[in-house]
């Protein structure tokens, strides 16, 4: 079959052969990654109409104690200007957030030691009494199931685990021998059984990745069922082991995109700021290649530089909560615009009926 004659064939039945996707993966001619784009826009817009979520990201500090080698966080560069926001800082970053419109803040961070259960449960508590109609999301890294019951049971409901790749050796080339992918699939594993709504998601372009170690990520995320992935281009930080390779191309990341659209037409799945960062036109590309979330940034003004995952990273413009205008004209030259709504993964509600 021709590449264009596959991408018809994933529309209609949401699946391809190994080899059928190794031959889109392998493709580069930009006239396929048109057609894939217009294909995989039309599937989300049929579900979610030309509308985009919005997620109000407050990342709450940059000290990790995990040293993945793609990094700019990583424990092991001492040259990041390290901060903690106060539970007072989270808090008004949100009521900011909210008076904006903004109905789901989500909580990112390094695995910081300082935010146990024990500060997070009255923080997440506090959030979901203040503003009622919000959800709360937490992008925090492994924990144990334990933590994942309460910080549930506290009343976060959404929770972003990447999985980076669904290749063991892969994994390898991009983490230290102290975490292995068995444990973050795992914790992917017990969210999901808890009830979050779970999302993984991978970097495009990371070093070591090809064509094979792609087409496991979409067999992890078809066997998975997350509600939302999060993917973006790999880009260097130079203070990191991976800091002279590469980055991850726009091309690609929007091929993955449609890829992942065509596979589950009703995942949430954002155009992230690493894809902003690459390109100024990343998010509309982004959203036209199925993409149907925004994240901007509410972190405290004065922060937003320090959560440096990877070199010249995007947080002003319509990347800044403070311009949702600017998000809104964006939208409007390609014909979308913001949904205000909480923005519940299709598939969660689904569940939720089969379990009442
Ligand atoms: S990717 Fe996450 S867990 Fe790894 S070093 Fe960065 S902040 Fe820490």
């Amino acid at each position: 079959m021709t590449s264009t004659e596959l991408v018809d064939k994933l529309f209609a039945a949401g699946d391809l052969e190994d080899r059928e996707f190794l031959q889109l993966l392998e493709d580069d001619d930009p006239a396929l990654l048109d057609y894939l784009g217009e294909a995989a826009g039309s599937q989300a817009r049929a579900v979610f109409s030309a509308q985009i979520f919005i997620r109000g990201l407050i990342e709450i500090s940059n000290i990790c104690l995990r040293d993945c080698y793609y990094c700019g966080i990583r424990k092991s560069n001492r040259k990041a200007s390290r901060y903690r926001l106060t539970k007072e800082e989270i808090l008004g970053a949100a009521e900011y957030g909210y008076r904006a419109g903004f109905r789901t803040f989500v909580l990112q961070g390094g695995e910081d030691p300082y935010w146990t259960d024990e500060r997070l449960c009255p923080l997440i508590s506090e959030m979901r009494a203040s503003f009622p109609e919000a959800a709360v999301t937490l992008s925090l890294g492994e924990r144990s199931p334990e933590s994942y019951r309460r910080l549930k049971a506290a009343g976060a409901e959404r929770y972003l685990l990447r999985h980076e790749t669904a290749d063991p050796g892969h994994f390898a080339r991009l983490h230290p021998p102290a975490q292995t992918l068995a444990h973050r699939l795992k914790c992917l594993d017990e969210l999901r059984a808890l009830g979050w709504q779970s999302g993984c998601g991978f970097m495009v372009g990371s070093p070591g990745q090809s064509a094979r170690t792609l087409l496991q990520d979409l067999r992890y995320i078809q066997a998975f069922r997350p509600h939302m992935v999060g993917i973006g281009p790999f880009i260097p930080h130079p203070q990191t082991p991976l800091g002279r390779y590469p980055p991850g191309s726009l091309k690609d990341t929007l091929k993955l995109l449609a890829l992942i659209r065509l596979i589950d037409p009703y995942l949430l799945l954002p155009a992230t700021t690493a894809l902003a960062t690459i390109d100024p036109a990343g998010r509309q590309k982004g959203i036209l290649a199925g993409a149907n979330v925004v994240m901007p940034n509410l972190s405290p003004p004065g922060v937003r530089a320090k959560y440096d995952l990877y070199e010249h990273k995007k947080s002003d413009g319509a990347e800044a909560a403070e311009h949702l205008d600017k998000l809104a004209e964006e939208l409007a030259e390609i014909a979308y615009s913001i949904n205000f709504g909480r923005g519940d993964s299709p598939l969660y509600e689904k569940e939720k009926k089969l379990y009442v």
